[in-house]
C-alpha cells in the first residue's frame, strides 16, 4: 500500500501500488496547479477526508471535478463527475519523494494536442 496525505493531513490517499509513470501536464489548470498526476481506476484508490470536506472546483464542461484540502489548499486529487468513469487522478506530489523519484514523468500536451511529448 502507497500512501500519501495533504500537507496537514487532513486528506490522505492511499493507492495498492506505485504510479510507474506520473503526467506532467501544460493545460491551463495543471500548469497552475503545478501538479504531477498519477491515474487510477477509482477501484484502486482510497481517500480519507480526517478534516472538513474537500474544496471543490470544475470548469468548462464540468465532466471533471479537482479536489483540495480545504484546510492547507494543497490539490489533492481529481475525479469524473460521472460515476462509471474508469480513471481518476491523484496528486503524486503527495506520495514519499522516493515513491514518487522511481516514476517516470511523461509530459502531456493538454493545452493544445492532448498527446504526450514524449
Ligand atoms: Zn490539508
Amino acid at each position: 500500500m502507497i500512501e500519501g496525505s495533504c500537507h496537514c493531513g487532513g486528506v490522505r490517499l492511499k493507492v495498492d501500488a506505485a504510479p510507474a509513470t506520473v503526467t506532467e501536464c501544460n493545460c491551463s489548470i495543471c500548469r497552475r496547479y503545478g501538479v504531477l498526476w498519477a491515474y487510477f481506476s477509482p477501484k484502486q484508490v482510497q481517500i480519507d477526508v480526517i478534516s472538513r470536506q474537500t474544496d471543490r472546483y470544475s470548469w468548462d464542461d464540468k465532466s471533471i471535478e479537482f479536489h483540495r484540502c480545504a484546510d492547507c489548499g494543497c490539490v489533492t486529487h481529481w475525479t469524473a463527475v460521472d460515476p462509471a468513469t474508469e480513471r481518476m487522478g491523484i496528486n503524486a506530489r503527495l506520495l514519499d519523494p522516493q515513491i514518487l523519484a522511481l516514476a517516470r514523468v511523461r509530459h502531456l500536451d493538454g493545452a493544445n494536442t492532448e498527446q504526450y511529448l514524449d
